[in-house]
């Protein structure tokens, strides 16, 4: 059975809702917003508009507008930050890494130089996968690694709108 993470209000419910200055994209079934936590400059997600949890959750237009949003925002960071890779990673429960119960697709640009290794950020710095079935994740052991990746929200909407500015037609 996949476990999901708890959390109360959902963050991504509260970003499409309420904070839509972290919205770079959005079409009938997707958001595209940037991630609060920007291992690599630029990094964003795509969402669902439906608050459902996992990839099992999710309709056939929602798979097809999930990837056809990705990448869109794929060609704009390109455009925007000339990357040498564009990662993409998704998680379904908490044992692969899933620290928020709202289908997010992870779309990362990879520049020369990063310090977490080839594979999903999250998974290579935090402790997120394994944790206490049924518990909800407490971040206090991630503070220090957090830190180093933690930008304000002002910078994060910068972020957004140079994306957003590069978007195809
Ligand atoms: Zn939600």
């Amino acid at each position: 059975m996949i476990e999901l993470p708890i959390r109360d209000p959902c963050d991504l419910c509260v970003a499409g809702r309420e904070e839509r200055w972290k919205i770079i994209d959005e079409s009938e079934h997707a958001l595209t917003v940037i991630n609060p936590w920007q291992f690599e400059v630029g990094q964003c997600c795509v969402i669902t508009r439906r608050h459902v949890a996992t990839l099992l959750d999710l309709s056939d237009q929602e798979c097809g507008a999930i990837m056809a949003s990705a990448k869109r925002v794929a060609e704009a960071l390109v455009k925007t930050y000339r990357p040498l890779g564009i990662l993409t990673f998704q998680n379904n429960g908490v044992f692969s890494g899933q620290e928020t119960p709202h289908f997010h697709f992870h779309v990362v640009p990879r520049q020369k130089g990063s310090d977490w290794g080839v594979g999903p950020p999250q998974l290579a710095t935090f402790d997120g996968a394994g944790r206490k079935r049924g518990a909800s994740h407490d971040p206090s052991g991630d503070a220090q690694r957090r830190e180093r990746v933690q930008v304000s929200a002002r910078q994060l909407a910068e972020t957004a709108g140079l994306i957003r500015s590069n978007l195809p037609e």
